[in-house]
């Protein structure tokens, strides 16, 4: 028997237990969350795997039961001992590479911030790119600070009506009960700044979020001394009509760089992810004009401070704004430029003397930013077609370059895939774990992200074609296990048959097919359904069944989006696909996580070129799910004949009718001739050796390449480091 903890050592346990619950490394840290997991299964399960909602939920004396067991405290304190040797770690890429950053920091700004579902404040790809460029900084040990803002209804929440149509509501976020701080200044006191909107002087106040060594702040206007719009300002990602959006543009861009200056930060390079941000120049702007340069000086200035990455050639994307609402929105912050509100509005014009022109946010990105990339090598072709006329030069030579898109691995990694993978490398079978802890002592953390750990893929001997497809099985039951879950939610008026008929739902030996993303029209998330007799007969087939798992959120406004749903839902319900197709309301992070994982096949078919990147295709190859990709954005990179599937070629026509016809039926031929004949060639043993062959080599070739830690090593030399 150990001796019992003191009260002393169990005080330090739970100050820690609570340190680390609002930093969201345990987000990407298995033994972090197996903790808050343990003292609440269930707690962990409603509560949406939050761990500072978890901890509210226990007691104290609980918790201090709890540590007294010697097997609980020792992990915790493990835990936190890896906690804080992460925090202290000076021994980062960061440090060795690009130590000045330290001083002065990258200052990244971004509308949304995509971190975990327990924060859900980001609405789509742009947000969750934001979040693992982030947690990828931190792994890095940049010198790097965040700002977006703090949504207090975060992103809308679906539901489907009788009608099968999508509806929103608001789950309200509550700061005391997810992982954010708020901001204090030197006496302990709220640190709150101002911003002008209008006429008016608007205060806004400060959440932190810990995302490992580096701090996110969001702006926050919900204070008393607001008058309600104002306080309502922040309520809704992307809420409202183009009124509220230039308003919250004003508070992230302006209002993020004065809370900057309040915390005596002196950043090397502002870097606006996406257009919402661009108003940070004219503060930077402001700022020099105030000690007396020039508006022409303060630009040139201004400049070499800046840079912008552009997210996609879809027109809607960028914000364009009325001279009016410009007028109307800037006129009390403009009275300290002394320029005339034209040479203003230039700046975010491509013809500075068109007075009908709008205002773009792109534009005045582009026209104040060092440098400007684009998120893959053919978006940055279209984006150089795309602005073109704003720099009158050829079109090989206009300055936009590309960083193609990344994820943060360890935080897409299913838990059960980390520990598969965990295991792999502690496992001394064969030597390969001597081979990694030489190569990488005992940090995991970079061994999973290094090419060397992938390569191992391709040797049976490491992991055999029977441990991967017992993967493959154990996922895609996890994932059939949670849909029927979801849908036995999702119809909360059944009856007993309808308890047996969702137990059939999905067969675990089915060759399963996931899409899931925002249901943006060019997406086309109904594609594959246009040879529907066809797609009958591969669903139907006894012998080599194929089914579909479908997700994801239309726009509040988009109509055209929701008909796109409804058409899916209608058909699981109404057709003789139903029980092969199921959609899964509600698409997250925690659904898309499950679907990567438990999917053997990654559909996406966007209308090319319009997927500036993607990022949904990447997370799934370290699960062994293959994608099936249209050649546009990040695939185009990425496949190489072996390692997943193409639809069509490296090309497109002109013509979207004519598009859509050729790449439904290039889809329906590639599922028929390649995958479905593919996935179901099965030795005697039942494996399917040329499939597991080909989700080998996909691991060795597309895992190490797209991820945030290459693609923040590429902004850090290519970007933040040049300068
Ligand atoms: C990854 C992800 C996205 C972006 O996926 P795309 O492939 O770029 O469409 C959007 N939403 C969620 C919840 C995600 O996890």
């Amino acid at each position: 028997m150990k001796k019992p903890l003191t009260g002393a050592e169990v005080n330090e346990l739970i100050a820690g237990l609570n340190k680390l619950s609002r930093n969201l490394w345990w987000t990407w840290n298995q033994e972090a969350q197996d903790i808050f997991q343990r003292l609440s299964p269930r707690g962990w399960m409603n509560l949406y795997h939050n761990a500072v909602a978890v901890l509210h939920e226990v007691s104290e004396y609980e918790l201090r039961v709890h540590l007294q067991e010697s097997e609980f405290s020792d992990r915790v304190r493990a835990v936190l001992k890896d906690f804080e040797n992460y925090l202290s770690d000076r021994n980062t890429w960061c440090h060795k590479h690009a130590p000045q950053l330290h001083k002065n920091p990258v200052a990244y700004f971004s509308a949304e911030f995509g971190f975990h579902e327990s924060l859900p404040i980001a609405a789509g790809g742009l947000g969750m790119l934001a979040g693992d460029h982030t947690k990828s900084a931190s792994d890095l040990g940049l010198g790097f600070v965040g700002v977006g803002l703090f949504y207090r209804e975060g992103y809308f929440q679906q539901a489907i009506d009788s009608n099968n149509w999508q509806t929103e509501y608001y789950n309200p976020v509550d700061p005391k009960n997810v992982p954010v701080e708020p901001l204090l200044d030197a006496d302990g006191e709220r640190l709150v700044c101002s911003v002008e909107i209008g006429l008016n002087v608007v205060d806004f106040q400060v959440w932190r979020v810990n995302v490992g060594r580096v701090p996110v702040y969001l702006l926050d206007t919900n204070l008393p001394a607001n008058e309600q719009h104002f306080r309502d300002l922040t309520c809704r990602v992307y809420g409202g009509d183009s009124t509220t959006r230039i308003m919250q543009e004003i508070l992230l861009g302006i209002g993020g760089v004065r809370l900057l200056r309040a915390l005596g930060l002196t950043p090397s390079t502002f870097h606006m992810n996406e257009g919402h941000a661009a108003f940070l120049t004219l503060e930077l702007i402001r700022e020099k004009m105030t000690v007396g340069k020039s508006f022409n000086e303060a630009q040139s200035l201004t400049k070499p401070e800046c840079i912008f990455t552009t997210h996609t050639p879809v027109e809607a994307g960028h914000d364009r704004f009325s001279p009016d609402l410009m007028n109307y929105a800037m006129q009390r912050f403009c009275t300290q430029l002394t320029v005339p509100f034209k040479e203003l509005l230039a700046l975010g014009r491509v013809k500075a003397s068109d007075d009908h022109e709008l205002f773009c946010m792109t534009v005045l990105a582009l026209k104040l930013s060092r440098s400007a990339n684009a998120v893959s090598e053919l978006h940055g072709q279209v984006s150089r077609q795309m602005w073109q006329h704003l720099y009158n030069v050829p079109e090989k030579d206009v300055p936009i370059g590309h960083i193609t898109n990344g994820i943060h691995l360890l935080g897409w990694m299913k838990g059960s895939v980390r520990h598969f993978w965990r295991r792999k490398l502690t496992d001394n079978k064969n030597g390969e774990a001597k081979f990694f802890r030489e190569k990488f002592g005992e940090d995991w953390a970079s061994a999973i992200n290094h090419a060397s750990f992938w390569e191992k893929m391709t040797d049976p001997t490491f992991v055999s074609d029977e441990e991967l497809w017992a993967l493959r099985y154990k996922l895609r039951r996890e994932l059939i296990e949670f849909a029927r879950r979801r849908l036995l939610l999702q119809n909360q008026r059944m009856t007993q048959g309808d308890f047996i008929r969702f137990d059939h739902l999905l067969n675990p030996d089915a060759l399963t097919i996931g899409f899931a993303r925002r249901f943006a029209t060019y997406k086309r998330a109904p594609l594959v359904f246009q040879q529907f007799e066809n797609i009958l007969k591969l669903v139907h087939d006894k012998h080599r069944p194929v089914q579909f798992v479908f997700a994801g959120k239309a726009h509040p406004r988009d109509d055209e989006g929701k008909r796109f749903i409804q058409q899916i839902i209608h058909l699981s319900k109404h057709s003789e696909l139903a029980g092969y197709l199921v959609f899964l309301e509600n698409y997250d992070v925690h659904v898309a996580r499950q679907m990567v994982a438990g999917c053997d096949i990654w559909l996406n078919n966007p209308r090319r070129p319009l997927e500036a990147s993607g990022t949904s295709g990447m997370k799934a190859s370290c699960h062994g799910c293959m994608g099936l990709s249209i050649m546009d954005g990040w695939w185009r990179e990425g496949y190489d004949g072996q390692n997943g599937f193409s639809i069509g070629e490296d090309s497109h026509p002109d013509n979207i009718e004519e598009q859509d016809r050729i790449d439904s039926a290039n889809l329906y031929k590639t599922l028929t001739k390649q995958v479905v004949p593919m996935f179901f060639n099965r030795d005697v043993n039942g494996i399917p050796r040329e499939w597991i062959k080909r989700i080998r080599h996909g691991m060795a070739t597309l895992v190490p390449q797209f991820t945030t830690d290459r693609m923040v090593k590429e902004y850090t030399n290519k970007y933040y480091a040049k300068h």
